[in-house]
């Protein structure tokens, strides 16, 4: 499907084709994330998009960044190897454990367990620190596990798997080689896409995801929903850029979450079905409503406070408020009619999104 080369095509026809069935191309998605005035409209048909496929139902993660140590140099990143003015920790096991079951007991449905590539863990023969910290997690807590750990081989992703993990999480960042290559320094582009093909067939649920205000245009954005479309991830996420101090991109103005907003809505009109997250990592709970009423359907970085935990790309914004919490976000779900659900829904959706995607793509 495409508007033709008549510039004057309205956004909002072009949703109300998709509404109906029409799949959006590469240039409609292009369309939709340069609708200006009328972003409006293009959020309300998210929102019609969502509620047709979720009804009013939105999942809660609970996020635990366990090491904050990597070996890497992305240049958007806070804790790439060198920046010696993030915090470095590195939490045990039974810190984790406690975590996430005091996580689990305020209301979330899922435990996102991170790390920078942590030479320590990460290159583990067998990584059995990471194997033992999932099966402990999941045992514990009964609630689904994502593990966000990096590029990781076949073998440690099936080992995962069997210990109890649900979902991998990595992100391309861009889907564009060049633009990756100056985000991602040093790390190869197909190495990343292997690794998500490698992790669905381990048996994995896959999230991908995007990164706006890093140079990246409407053409890129529309290349990796298209993208992320194609390989049929069950979970896409898009964040905004946020400069971190002692980065390379620290001097990098931000233009604020406009390209977030239409990207969320422009990835659900294309993936109607899927996961799509509003991140609290990036405009802390005041950006959360803005996020919901652009189409997302999971509420992600929920960050418990008081134990000494940060986030990714706001490390610190709202956590120690306990801001960031099951307790924080109800409000702003009742607020726009809202509801969380609780893990057997959550288990259930997991299940249809396998059975739907689960052999798509790559
Ligand atoms: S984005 Fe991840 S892999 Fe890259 S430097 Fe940061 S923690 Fe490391």
């Amino acid at each position: 499907m495409s508007p033709g080369s008549d510039p004057s095509v309205a956004v909002g026809d072009l949703c109300e084709r998709i509404l109906d069935g029409a799949v959006p191309d590469a240039r409609d998605l292009e369309a939709l994330l340069l609708a200006g005035e009328e972003a409006p409209a293009v959020f309300a048909a998210a929102r019609e998009a969502r509620a047709r496929h979720s009804g009013n139902t939105v999942f809660l993660y609970g996020f635990v960044y366990f090491s904050t140590y990597c070996r890497n140099a992305c240049a958007f990143c806070f804790y790439r190897a060198d920046n010696d003015e993030c915090p470095r920790y590195r939490k045990t096991s039974d810190e984790v454990v406690a975590i996430c079951r005091d996580l689990a007991a305020s209301g979330v449905v899922l435990l996102d367990l991170t790390m920078g590539e942590d030479p320590l863990i990460h290159d583990e023969p067998g990584n059995a620190a990471l194997v033992d910290l999932v099966a402990a997690v999941a045992g514990e807590t009964g609630a689904p596990v994502m593990i966000s750990p990096g590029v990781l081989g076949e073998e440690a992703l099936r080992a995962l798997r069997v210990a109890g993990a649900d979902w991998y999480a990595l992100y391309q960042e861009t889907h564009t080689p060049d633009l990756y290559a100056r985000l991602r320094v040093g790390q190869p582009f197909a190495e990343r896409v292997q690794a998500r093909a490698a992790a669905r067939r381990a048996g994995l649920l896959v999230e991908d995801g995007l990164l706006t205000g890093i140079g990246d245009s409407p053409a890129d954005r529309a290349r990796s929903i298209v993208a992320m479309r194609e390989a049929g991830w069950e979970q896409v996420r898009v964040m905004t850029f946020v400069p971190q101090a002692g980065t390379p991109l620290a001097g990098v103005r931000s233009g604020g979450d406009a390209n977030e907003l239409l990207t969320i809505a422009a990835m659900r009109l294309a993936m109607p079905e899927r996961l799509i997250p509003a991140s609290l990592d990036v405009d802390g709970i005041a950006g959360l409503e803005r996020r919901l009423q652009a189409g997302a359907n999971v509420v992600t970085s929920i960050v418990p406070p008081t134990v000494g935990l940060a986030g990714v790309s706001q490390a610190e914004l709202d956590i120690d408020e306990g801001y960031r919490t099951v307790h924080g976000v109800l409000p702003h779900l009742e607020r726009l009619g809202l509801r969380p659900a609780g893990v057997d829904e959550y288990r259930e959706r997991m299940g249809a999104l396998h059975a739907t995607l689960g052999g798509a793509g790559a």
